[in-house]
């Protein structure tokens, strides 16, 4: 009795040591595998004196359930321990508002907005038409007939049906905003437009911004307020402006209109060709044919256009030399908008 006694005591001494399922594992062999100790005490029972045999076999079974049962206990223990570790180490807080990157406008899409936001700030509506156009809107009603030079001027891309074309400027949206409307009209049409020409600076496809003011007293002195208001509202500068004369079939007199550069602060540079200056924009007054050739007597009414580029704008805005850059959509450069 001695002898299990001692045993219980060694069975709590290492069953309190045990930190893992494998030391766990150590103290199950160490006393109930093929040669433990307690199958060896079992083994013996044969050799006890027949008056002992029944205590000591009661004994040592009794102990062999002790130590089966702390087992389980154990084992459950250290694999809760266990499984509660892990969960805390691969803890994944699930309130954590997560933050997707956030894309940006367009760098295009962003300077149209400026010019917008500027004009309408003045009082003018946006208005828009198609790309797909008549070519009387694009051409006739402009003031530019058939066989006339002008046509020339701008490559057009025309459209496998008579009498339509791809829209070479966003102005048959004047045309048909005269057409639909009553002076006094005061309107910008932002749009893209389409033309034969492709090199660093120039795109088939680029956005311009048009803006038409009609009423009975329009003249070129507003013009050239709004114009310069304007510009220097876009580049949030006191600017030097200048009205240059021009030549447009659809107005008269007309002009194109340059800044001072914003590259080099007009003290010259590659980007202003030395010159000091930019052009930026195209206007004058409108020609009486364009307001004949929408309803409008010329001899009541007057008004006053002006068109340009709008990636020419983001160019210098951004100082950016290349056209190319807006289409490409290298996620690079649209970042940096
Ligand atoms: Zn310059």
């Amino acid at each position: 009795m001695k002898e299990i006694e001692e045993l219980k005591e060694n069975i709590e001494a290492d069953l309190k040591a045990v930190q893992t399922l494998e030391e766990l594992q150590e103290v199950k062999a160490k006393y109930l595998g093929k040669k433990g100790l307690l199958t060896q005490a079992l083994k013996r029972i044969k050799d006890i004196p027949p008056q002992q045999r029944r205590e000591y076999g009661q004994g040592v079974n009794r102990l062999k359930a002790f130590l089966e049962a702390e087992l389980k206990k154990r084992q459950e223990a250290i694999r809760e321990r266990e499984l509660e570790s892990k969960l805390r180490r691969e803890w994944i807080d699930l309130t954590v508002p997560i933050k997707p990157p956030f894309g940006s406008l367009h760098p295009i899409t962003q300077t149209l907005e400026r010019i917008l936001r500027i004009f309408v700030g003045m009082g003018f509506s946006v208005e828009e038409g198609p790309e797909i156009e008549l070519e009387d809107y694009n051409f006739d009603r402009l003031n530019i007939p058939k066989e006339h030079p002008a046509r020339d001027m701008q490559d057009t891309f025309y459209v496998n049906r008579e009498g339509y074309l791809l829209r070479t400027h966003t102005s048959p949206v004047q045309i048909r905003t005269m057409l639909s409307q009553k002076p006094p009209i005061q309107m910008v049409a932002p749009g893209k437009v389409y033309r034969r020409d492709d090199d660093p600076t120039h795109s088939p496809m680029f956005h311009q911004v048009e803006g038409l003011v009609v009423n009975r007293h329009a003249n070129f002195k507003h013009m050239k307020f709004v114009i310069e208001e304007f510009l220097r509202e876009f580049f949030q500068t006191d600017l030097p402006v200048r009205f240059r004369t021009s030549y447009f079939p659809f107005t008269e007199p007309s002009a194109e209109v340059d800044i001072g550069c914003v590259i080099c602060d007009a003290q010259g540079c590659r980007v202003c060709k030395d010159t000091g200056w930019l052009e930026v924009m195209g206007c004058g007054m409108v020609h009486p044919n364009v307001l004949e050739s929408c309803g409008l007597d010329s001899e009541i009414y007057q008004g006053f256009a002006f068109g340009m580029g709008v990636e020419r704008l983001a160019m210098l805005l951004y100082g950016i030399d290349n056209i190319k850059l807006f289409y490409e959509n290298d996620i690079r450069f649209l970042r940096q908008f």
